[in-house]
């Protein structure tokens, strides 16, 4: 089996497939999954990571309506076509342009009900006529970086398309924290291997996953690192 074949199995694992959740490629959401591509052959990451939600802050409001939003989100867990919804924080109250952010936090209740694990898409939709979407954000628990959260600016939000509103709608200094709490105390996806994981956590994860993991962890193995122009090829449509 040529080199070519594998990588792209590999790459298949980590996004292709999971580009589909949400409408069609998003450039946002490729190049983020290239860089978890590059941390998992890295061995940065060695294990799939449970992870709880503990709340969301946008600093600057996008402009949905009347000089403000009114916003609130949903949350999906994603696998390959299979995506479901898991969550929804309702919307509390419209928010104007000359506040500093958003805030969202979740209450113990809703954080303790919620366990994120794997791909996971969050939808922040405008409460109106239409509940038009504001943008949307994905990533895998595996991958969250040390400090437990996630710093997204308008470049990194999905779709494209909110770039061409000439900074109306979304501000261009909008950014996006996600903060989480580790589902477990012991366990880390720094250092814990895939075979040491607690019981909790693999129970949690699920065979399944974990076995998409040992496999992945295989193919990279027996592999180099595709170089520039090889990344390029497997990444066919992305300019990055
Ligand atoms: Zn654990």
């Amino acid at each position: 089996m040529g080199y070519f074949d594998n990588a792209d199995d590999c790459l298949k694992f980590f996004g292709h497939q999971r580009f589909t959740c949400g409408k069609g490629v998003s450039q946002p959401c490729q190049l983020r999954y290239l860089y978890y591509f590059e941390a998992f052959y890295r061995n940065k990451i060695k294990s799939p990571a449970a992870k709880r939600l503990r709340g969301i802050q946008f600093v600057q409001v996008p402009n949905m309506s009347g000089g403000g939003c009114v916003p609130f989100f949903e949350i999906y867990s994603c696998r390959g076509l299979d995506i479901r919804k898991q969550f929804t924080y309702p919307a509390q109250r419209q928010y104007s342009q000359k506040e500093q952010g958003v805030i969202f936090l979740l209450t113990e209740q809703q954080k303790q009900g919620m366990t994120l694990q794997g791909d996971v898409k969050i939808l922040f939709k405008h409460a109106g006529f239409s509940n038009k979407v504001i943008f949307r954000i994905m990533f895998n628990t595996a991958f969250i970086q040390r400090g437990n959260y996630i710093k997204a600016g308008k470049m990194e939000l999905s779709p494209e398309d909110i770039r061409k509103d000439k900074n109306k709608v979304i501000p261009e200094d909008l950014i996006v924290y996600i903060h989480f709490e580790d589902f477990c105390e012991v366990c880390n996806p720094y250092e814990t291997e895939i075979e040491d994981l607690c019981q909790n956590c693999v129970e949690e994860i699920g065979q399944e996953t974990l076995n998409e993991w040992r496999s992945a962890k295989q193919i990279m193995t027996e592999h180099d690192f595709p170089d520039k122009e090889l990344g390029h090829q497997l990444l066919a449509g992305v300019d990055p």
